[in-house]
């Protein structure tokens, strides 16, 4: 769980996560979460059995009901024989008195045969005994029955209580778990937005000469020195990764904030820095080195498989903003022109007619990142441009369903691989990479006013004022979590746009977006998440 990823980072010496206590309270959350989800389980199961029990009872004693209709239908009839069988051997008995006394009267006459008589009252005689055994085999099988249906319908009775005591228990396990994952997941917020939720990582790339001077120096765990004009500038930032940093340790500093998309939050990562300093290489990597972009969306993949009574649904979109413009990597036909719009709806962005690619594997990662960075390949030698002088917008939309607590869940984790953010004098360019450099330029100076008007707590901020900004609206406001990757270059020929990049990170350290809230919509009829 969270908690103990957040424990784990801690031990790794990950700065800023060093309250203990605060894991240890997560670390206690979860476990009682567990704790009440097993107790949660186990009385569905018993009330799911209490119901099975239920059926069956009921069934029973329809039927146990309907044998004692027949039962009592049967004593009817045999009663009914019975008096018609009586009657017959009264008439028969009448019958036989006038014809004794006419044959002692009248000897002409011809005589009923007396063993026929014998025979009749012999048989008269049987059959009364044995309607009186009938009725009363029938009257002791009544009385059975009816004893036995009493007794199930008591039964039912105590199952149909207890099973309304298993619901009620259920429900207040339900509302328990529902608030011990709030207060979990508030618990955990707190944490982060102790630490800001605006996260800024500096990566120093190696100089591209082994052996040429560098200027930077002194790269500590949250400092690096830039020498600049024979002058020591020290840059804080949240965590500074030196030459030698792998893409591992790089990664692991974004872990918590990844993670916790699958909680319904936005989180963003970007890069930014100028052509060559590697923001390529910190969010897409290579195939052996592979960057934040894969490794987040597989951990992200790993968490949501690990969470059994949540159900996720994991879409990818990719796109490209140049000169101000959206184009969708992943479409169908590439070809065509795929120019698209943004769009407000409540309080997420939607690009109408973007693709999105469903992903439930490593592999169905690596084929959809590879599609989109084919297309803009293509598009680029199409148009005669270089990639780094578009936004690459890599999107995860991560949607959940618990099917204990009937909560749902919706988190987009954002990356951007950001325009190379050097300055283009006028002299330099003219045409096509003049507009190019002046679009980039006037994103690149939104994003910054961005996060100043955020960092001021400004009622109005500027997400409109391009493409770029208008995108990470729902990634940099009151929803969100935010990391940004500040590359630099050591090389002394990119010295003064090392300078301004790392002050660039600088500013908007400690930018907060507002209180951190998720995206959850409760379970029907629960109206106490909101
Ligand atoms: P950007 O995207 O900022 O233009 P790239 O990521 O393309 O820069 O990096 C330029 C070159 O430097 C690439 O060949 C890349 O592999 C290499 N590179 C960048 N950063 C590192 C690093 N930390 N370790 C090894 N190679 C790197």
């Amino acid at each position: 769980m969270f908690g103990e990823v957040l424990l784990h980072a801690n031990a790794s010496g990950e700065p800023g996560y060093s309250d203990l206590n605060s894991f240890r309270a997560l670390l206690e959350r979860d476990r009682l979460i567990e704790d009440l989800r097993q107790q949660l389980e186990s009385k569905q199961r018993e009330a799911d059995e209490h119901l099975h029990r239920n059926k069956f009872l009921v069934r029973e004693t329809r039927h146990l009901g309907e044998i004692v209709q027949n039962l009592n239908r049967k004593t009817a009839e045999l009663e009914a024989d019975r008096q018609e069988i009586q009657e017959k051997i009264r008439s028969l008995q009448s019958r036989q008195a006038p014809v004794s006394s006419a044959r002692n009267s009248t000897a002409s006459r011809p005589a009923i045969d007396p063993n026929r008589l014998r025979q009749a009252s012999g048989l008269a005689r049987e059959l009364k005994v044995s309607a009186k055994q009938l009725r009363s085999w029938l009257f002791l099988t009544l009385s059975d029955l009816k004893n036995i249906l009493t007794q199930t319908e008591d039964v039912l009775k105590k199952m149909v209580e207890a099973q309304r005591q298993a619901d009620g228990e259920a429900q207040t396990l339900r509302s328990l778990y529902q608030k011990e994952v709030l207060e979990r997941r508030t618990l955990y917020n707190k944490l982060l937005e102790l630490q800001g939720n605006v996260r800024v990582f500096c990566r120093c790339r190696n100089v591209s000469r082994p052996g040429s001077s560098s200027c930077l120096d002194q790269y500590d765990q949250q400092e690096v020195t830039l020498i600049h004009k024979n002058t020591r500038k020290k840059f804080f930032f949240d965590k500074v990764y030196a030459p030698t940093s792998t893409q591992e340790e790089v990664f692991a500093g974004t872990l918590p904030l990844v993670t916790s998309c699958a909680d319904g939050y936005n989180v963003c990562i970007l890069a930014y820095g100028q052509t060559g300093s590697g923001k390529t290489f910190t969010m897409m990597g290579t195939k052996d080195k592979p960057g934040v972009n894969i490794r987040s969306i597989r951990e992200l993949l790993r968490v949501c498989s690990l969470k059994e009574k949540v159900s996720y649904v994991l879409k990818i979109s990719m796109l490209e903003i140049y000169n101000d413009t959206l184009n969708d990597l992943l479409a169908k036909n590439p070809t065509a022109s795929s120019t698209l719009d943004i769009r407000v709806q409540g309080k997420f962005v939607s690009v109408p007619g973007l693709t999105h690619v469903e992903v439930r594997t490593e592999d169905d990662i690596i084929n959809v990142m590879e599609t989109g960075e084919k297309n803009r390949k293509m598009g680029a030698t199409k148009m005669n441009i270089h990639s780094s002088r578009s936004h690459l917008l890599v999107a995860l939309e991560v949607c959940g369903s618990d099917s204990l607590s009937g909560e749902s869940t919706r988190g987009t984790l954002t990356l951007g691989d950001l325009a190379g953010s050097e300055r283009i004098s006028r002299t330099e360019a003219e045409g096509q990479r003049l507009v190019e450099a002046a679009a980039i330029n006037k994103s690149l100076t939104a994003l910054g006013q961005v996060f100043a008007a955020l960092k001021c707590n400004a009622l109005h901020v500027p997400f409109r004022n391009c493409k770029l900004t208008h995108l990470l609206q729902p990634s940099l406001s009151g929803d969100a979590k935010c990391c940004v990757f500040i590359n630099v270059s050591p090389d002394s020929k990119d010295e003064v746009e090392t300078l301004s990049t790392l002050q660039f990170g600088s500013s908007i350290r400690h930018v907060a977006l507002g209180k951190a809230t998720k995206n959850i919509t409760p379970a029907k009829g629960n109206k106490t998440l909101k």
